[in-house]
C-alpha cells in the first residue's frame, strides 16, 4: 500500500484588539452578558452598519506582514444561514474579493505556507451552555460578541503534519503581537482545520480553539482517516467537531458548499478603496517583524542565529532582551534569555506575564553574574525563585548565602568609610556604648550589599577602633 500522506489547510479566525465592535461602536470588552449590544449588532430592522476604521487599518498590517497583495477596492458580502447565535440571520463578512490575497508564511526550516486570502468579518454571538444545564433542552446566548472583529486567513493545503500545523500557527501568531493587533490572554484565535489523506476526499474539523487543541484535533482526526483506508473504506466529504474532553472528532453533519450559503453583496456598506499611497504609508509604517529582528541582533549585538531566533520566536521575550541588553552584556544576556530563563519557564509551564518586573529583576541579576559577584550555579538558582515565587534577586542570592564574599581588603575601604561618616557613634562606642557598635556594623553590612562576612567586619571595625 502506498504511505498515506496527510494533507491540511487551516482557516484561522483571529479576533482583533479593537476597543469597538466590527460595525458599531459598542465595546469588545463587557462584564455582564447582553450588556454591550445595539441595534446594528443585534441585527434590528432598519439598522445599518458603520466600518471601524482601526479594524481595517489592522487588517491591511496583516495582510502586508503576510506578503499578501491587497486588493485597492474590496467589499462585503452577507453570508446566509440560520442559527441562534446569529440574530440578522446573515454574517456580514468578504467573499468575492477580499483585503488581500496571495501570502506566505516561513517556516524556520525555510518551507513556505501560501495563504490564500485575509478577509474581515464580524464573529456570532456566543452560545453559553452552563453547568448542570447541559441535559437541559435549552442554551443561553450572549450577544456581546456579536459584532467583534474577526480577520480568517486561510492557507493552501501546504501542511503536512500536525506538528507543522503547530510551528505555523506559533509563527502566525508570534507576527499578530509583533503587529500589535492580538493580546495573549485577552483575544481569542480559533481555527477550521481541513484534513484528508492524499487522493482521498477532505472532512473539515470545525471551531477548534487554542494551539495545542488544534495539533491534537489534527492528530486523531489523521489517525481515524487511515484507520478508515486501513479497513478498506473511505473517509466521506464532512464536518466535523473536536470534542477536547475526549480527544477526538465526531460528525456533525455532511459537508455543505460554500455556494450554499448563498452569499449576496452587502448593499449597507461602500466599495472601500485603499489607494496606492495610503497603502505604501501602512507597508512604511510596518514595525519591526521577526525575520528583519533576527538579522538586528546578529548584526548589531553579535549574537548567534540560534540564540537571534530563539529571542525572536517570542514578541515579550524578544523586548525583553532588548531591554535588558541595554544594561548588561549583550551575549550574556542571550545565552541567559534564550536557555536559562526558557528553560524554567517551559519546565514549570509558566509564562514571561507571570513573573513581576522581569526587566528590572533580570537585569539585576545578570549584572552580579557579569560582575562575577555571584556564580553561574547560583544565578540559575536565584533564577528559578524570581519565576516561581517573584523572589528579588538581591534578597534570594544573600539570603542563602551565594553572594561572593567581598575581600578584606574591600571590607577595610568600606569599614574606613562608615567610621569617617558616623563620628558621633564612634565616639558613643569610645564612651562605652556597646549600641553604637551595633549601628556601625549594621551600616557596614549595608554598604556591602550581603557580601560581607559578619564576623570578618566585627573584627575590622573593632581593630579600627582601638586605634
Ligand atoms: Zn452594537
Ligand atoms: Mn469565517
Amino acid at each position: 500500500m502506498p504511505e498515506l500522506k496527510p494533507v491540511i489547510g487551516l482557516e484561522i479566525h483571529v479576533q482583533l484588539n479593537t476597543q469597538s465592535k466590527l460595525f458599531c461602536s459598542c465595546p469588545t470588552e463587557a462584564a455582564e452578558p447582553n450588556s454591550a449590544c445595539c441595534e446594528v449588532c443585534l441585527g434590528m430592522p432598519g439598522s445599518k452598519p458603520v466600518l471601524n476604521k482601526k479594524a481595517v487599518e489592522m487588517a491591511l498590517k496583516v495582510a502586508l506582514a503576510l506578503n499578501c497583495k491587497v486588493n485597492e477596492e474590496f467589499y462585503f458580502s452577507r453570508k446566509t444561514y440560520f442559527y441562534p447565535d446569529m440574530a440578522k440571520n446573515f454574517q456580514i463578512t468578504q467573499y468575492e474579493i477580499p483585503i488581500a490575497v496571495n501570502g506566505e508564511v516561513k517556516l524556520k526550516g525555510g518551507k513556505s505556507i501560501r495563504i490564500k486570502r485575509v478577509h474581515l468579518e464580524e464573529d456570532p454571538a456566543a452560545l453559553v451552555h452552563e453547568a448542570g444545564i447541559s441535559q437541559s433542552n435549552y442554551c443561553l446566548i450572549d450577544y456581546n460578541r456579536s459584532g467583534i472583529p474577526l480577520i480568517e486567513i486561510v492557507t493552501e493545503p501546504d501542511l503536512e503534519s500536525p506538528e507543522e500545523a503547530r510551528e505555523f500557527l506559533d509563527s502566525l501568531l508570534n507576527l499578530l503581537r509583533y503587529l500589535e493587533v492580538f493580546v495573549l490572554g485577552k483575544n481569542v484565535l480559533k481555527a477550521d482545520t481541513n484534513i484528508s489523506i492524499k487522493g482521498f476526499e477532505r472532512v473539515e474539523v470545525k471551531n477548534v480553539t487554542g494551539f495545542k487543541a488544534v495539533e491534537t484535533a489534527l492528530k486523531s482526526e489523521i489517525e481515524r482517516q487511515k484507520g478508515l483506508i486501513n479497513e478498506g473504506k473511505k473517509p466521506v466529504r464532512e464536518t466535523r467537531a473536536f470534542d477536547e474532553v475526549i480527544g477526538r472528532t465526531k460528525s456533525l453533519r455532511t459537508k455543505e458548499t460554500e455556494e450554499d450559503y448563498g452569499y449576496i453583496f452587502e448593499p449597507d456598506l461602500p466599495m472601500i478603496e485603499i489607494p496606492k499611497k495610503e497603502l505604501e504609508e501602512a507597508r512604511k509604517k510596518l514595525p519591526e517583524l521577526p525575520e528583519q529582528k533576527i538579522k538586528r541582533l546578529m548584526k548589531e549585538k553579535g549574537l548567534s542565529e540560534y540564540d537571534a531566533r530563539v529571542l525572536s520566536s517570542s514578541f515579550e521575550l524578544g523586548k525583553l532582551f532588548d531591554e535588558v541588553s541595554k544594561k548588561v552584556d549583550a551575549k550574556l544576556a542571550a545565552r541567559f534569555l534564550s536557555r536559562e530563563l526558557l528553560a524554567i519557564l517551559n519546565y514549570n509551564n509558566k509564562s514571561l506575564q507571570d513573573i513581576e518586573n522581569p526587566e528590572r529583576k533580570i537585569t539585576e541579576l545578570l549584572k552580579l553574574l557579569q560582575e562575577q559577584k555571584i556564580m553561574e550555579k547560583a544565578a540559575k538558582e536565584t533564577m528559578i525563585k524570581i519565576v516561581l515565587e517573584n523572589s528579588e534577586p538581591l534578597q534570594v542570592a544573600g539570603k542563602m548565602g551565594w553572594l561572593a564574599k567581598m575581600s578584606e581588603q574591600e571590607l577595610e575601604k568600606i569599614c574606613d568609610k562608615v567610621i569617617s561618616e558616623n563620628s558621633k557613634a564612634v565616639q558613643d562606642f569610645k564612651k562605652g556604648e556597646q549600641k553604637a557598635l551595633n549601628f556601625l556594623l549594621g551600616q557596614a553590612a549595608r554598604a556591602a550589599k550581603g557580601r560581607a562576612e559578619p564576623r570578618l567586619v566585627k573584627k575590622i571595625i573593632e581593630e579600627k577602633l582601638k586605634k
